[in-house]
């Protein structure tokens, strides 16, 4: 907690008082770009990784990155996602996992943590989709390998779940939003992005290649080849398939 007052008194005699104009248009309202889906895990930080400022990214956070599908839950992802695109008027969505998921892991064997953790149990159930579909596609495959398609297919569920909402399912209609998905891995910097024409994993970057270079996100390492192997990626694509 000291650390944490330390902190506090550091940021308002230097972060603040150099951006006391940011600040003061801020008070005024918030106008974020991005509504940013992603894992409660301490070693993700959205601004960080996308070099963002403070505002420009409205964001939800909890324990897997998971959506539950519209009507299934009565928490706080539902009345943020609304308030994101009705109110706020984003047009962006971007769902990112990331690397040695706690949470996915515990999805893996969910029904060891029924009596010990029984909450923790009740919120990975809205992830039974990603569960049964890895259980039923993947057979073959144990320990990291598991455990990355496990991360990337539950990205891509819910992806699907978003779109269960009727403010987006509307907007989708319209064409006016778009849904992202994005495996963030720690130990590199790097962001991979899901491309459904190819059906892979890659760096965002080649969504941007008519962008000039200074428009890149310059935080996100360029990866010129994906994060998984092609094969890992195909299972994927042929796991995703309804
Ligand atoms: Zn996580």
């Amino acid at each position: 907690m000291e650390k944490l007052i330390k902190g506090l008194r550091k940021f308002q005699s230097t972060y603040f008082s150099t951006h006391r104009e940011l600040f003061e248009q801020l008070s005024l309202g918030q106008k974020p770009r991005v509504l940013f889906i992603t894992c409660s895990d301490s070693r993700i930080d959205p601004n960080l990784i996308t070099n963002s400022e403070i505002g420009e990214l409205f964001i939800i956070r909890n324990a897997g990155n998971i959506i539950p599908a519209y009507g299934a839950a009565n928490g706080g992802e539902g009345a943020a996602i609304e308030y994101a695109i009705h109110a706020l008027g984003i047009e962006e969505i971007i769902v990112c996992g990331h690397s040695h998921c706690g949470a996915m892991k515990g999805l893996l064997k969910l029904d060891s943590l029924r009596e010990k953790m029984p909450l923790v149990y009740d919120w990975l159930k809205h992830a039974e989709s990603t569960r049964r579909l890895v259980t039923e596609n993947y057979a073959n495959l144990e320990g990291e390998e598991l455990l990355d398609i496990t991360i990337a297919e539950n990205v891509l569920t819910q992806i699907e779940n978003l779109r269960t909402y009727p403010v987006i399912h509307s907007k989708l209609r319209q064409g006016h939003i778009s849904l992202t998905a994005w495996v963030y891995h720690i130990e590199s910097g790097a962001v991979y992005a899901y491309d459904a024409l190819r059906h892979e994993y890659v760096s965002p970057s080649s969504a941007l290649e008519a962008l000039e270079p200074e428009e890149l996100l310059p935080r996100i390492q360029q990866h010129s080849s994906g994060w998984i192997s092609s094969e890992q990626a195909d299972r994927i694509y042929q796991g995703s398939r309804r």
